[in-house]
């Protein structure tokens, strides 16, 4: 079996993951108690990928919650799910961290490093073997973004050779108040390109978008935000979880969908889109799907990929659909944009499909694209980073903490340096005398 320890970190890494719990659970006929009561030999085929099996015979994720608060982790176990998470592995400490990186990274979140890494530890020696880790988080605040970047960090200098992804949350102006958010987003990005094999860009700005304009929600909630956001996950984890050959691991994810080490920002969709509780009024087709898949208006990050071109795309539908007509589609869509895949990765666009549909749904799609149009995401935290850090404007927060504006320089330079590498590969082009398909641009 090929394991993952899921890690959420923080308020938002905390409600995000508690609601991805909630969600595979329930696909995988895992009731509140962790006791099975499905009805399909698929959803117990591959469930040790996510969780253990107790000796009473009851599933028990395989999750480690963190939080400098532990506020966050009462609403995780007073939560519809929470008793279903081993008692051990909450791991809190008392006096937050002020949506402060420094404080989660270096002071307030290095105290409790070592208590979540014993507990990492154990849940590696239970595995038969581990594949990797998966890390819930919100770059905006303090904890999240300090502490679970400091984390990822530990976890590649005690395995290097296991994969780490994450779902990194990006705030929006839109969607908090705090100021220093580029900051902290900056400085977390910066351990991501380095650290990280896999990184999901969730975007405030899109989500709130996608439900103000697609759901037509008049005053969206984080409950709102974060039911995205575990749809999107259960896609994502659907070929990790359900058996199948495509994907059907982190590496081999990674294998498909990244050319370039530092390039493995994704920015992921799903169709169709619908908001919490309602359901489908309409018959939805395999046409459908894959036209609201590419959509730029169903994407979770709040940038335009005809803006961009694709490195590559990884997609996976779920449901009873033709094999047949979902090739024709995939092929369709590709042929009449050709000019937004790049041309000299041939086959970049990878098609899964998995029999068992998420609740709810008869057929579903979940996108997952690796664009250099994501460059507008960090161009925009760039920006207002730039703005402030230009006269220093709450700095001594963070030099408070011990550190050093030299690590805002580096920070701002590397994130800055990702989206210049984003443009060169924008602009490449296939040389002459190289594979060349015949598409024209
Ligand atoms: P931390 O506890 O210090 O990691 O701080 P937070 O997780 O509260 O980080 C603040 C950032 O996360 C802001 O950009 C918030 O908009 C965002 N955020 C907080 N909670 C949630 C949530 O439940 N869902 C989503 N989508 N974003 C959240």
């Amino acid at each position: 079996m090929r394991e993952i320890i899921h890690v959420q970190v923080g308020q938002g890494g905390n409600a995000i993951g508690a609601k991805f719990w909630e969600v595979i659970s329930d696909e995988h006929g895992v009731d509140p108690c962790g006791i099975y009561h499905g009805n399909s030999d698929l959803q117990l085929e591959r469930i040790n990928v996510y969780y253990n099996e107790a000796s009473g015979g009851n599933f028990v994720p395989r999750c480690v919650l963190v939080d400098l608060d532990p506020m966050n982790l009462d609403v995780v176990r007073s939560g519809p799910y929470g008793q279903v998470f081993r008692p051990d592995n909450f791991i809190w400490a008392v006096g937050g961290a002020s949506n402060n990186w420094a404080k989660g990274y270096y002071t307030n979140g290095a105290e409790i490093i070592d208590s979540v890494l014993d507990i990492i530890r154990k849940e590696a020696e239970g595995c038969d073997c581990l594949q990797g880790f998966q890390l819930t988080h919100s770059l905006g605040g303090g904890t999240g973004s300090g502490t679970g970047t400091l984390l990822i960090n530990k976890v590649r200098e005690e395995y290097p050779d296991r994969m780490i992804y994450t779902y990194s949350v990006c705030p929006s102006p839109t969607v908090s108040n705090t100021l220093v958010e580029p900051y902290n987003t900056t400085l977390s990005i910066n351990q991501l390109i380095e650290s990280c094999d896999e990184t999901f860009c969730i975007d405030n700005e899109a989500l709130y978008d996608i439900c103000f304009k697609t759901l037509r929600l008049t005053t969206p909630t984080f409950g709102d935000l974060n039911h995205l956001i575990s749809v999107a996950m259960s896609g994502v984890t659907t070929c990790f979880r359900f058996p199948g050959q495509l994907n059907a691991d982190l590496r081999k994810l990674s294998v498909n969908t990244v050319p370039f080490p530092r390039m493995h920002f994704f920015m992921c969709g799903f169709a169709p889109l619908t908001s919490r509780g309602s359901q489908q009024y309409r018959a939805i087709t395999v046409p459908d799907l894959t036209q609201q898949m590419f959509d730029a208006k169903n994407m979770m990050a709040g940038c335009d990929p005809r803006h961009g071109r694709y490195l590559t795309v990884a997609t996976v539908f779920r449901g009873r659909m033709s094999m047949k007509e979902i090739d024709e589609q995939m092929v369709n869509i590709q042929i009449k944009n050709s000019s937004y895949f790049v041309e000299w990765i041939p086959h970049n666009v990878k098609v899964a499909v998995c029999d068992i549909p998420p609740r709810g749904l008869k057929i579903s799609a979940t996108f997952i694209g690796n664009t250099t149009a994501i460059q507008e995401l960090f161009k925009r935290i760039s920006q207002q980073f730039t703005s402030m850090f230009r006269r220093k404007a709450f700095l001594h927060w963070y030099t408070a903490e011990g550190m050093d504006e030299m690590e805002f320089t580096e920070a701002e330079s590397n994130m800055n340096d990702l989206v210049t590498e984003y443009q060169q590969y924008q602009e490449a082009t296939t040389e002459e005398g190289e594979y060349e398909d015949g598409e024209e641009e």
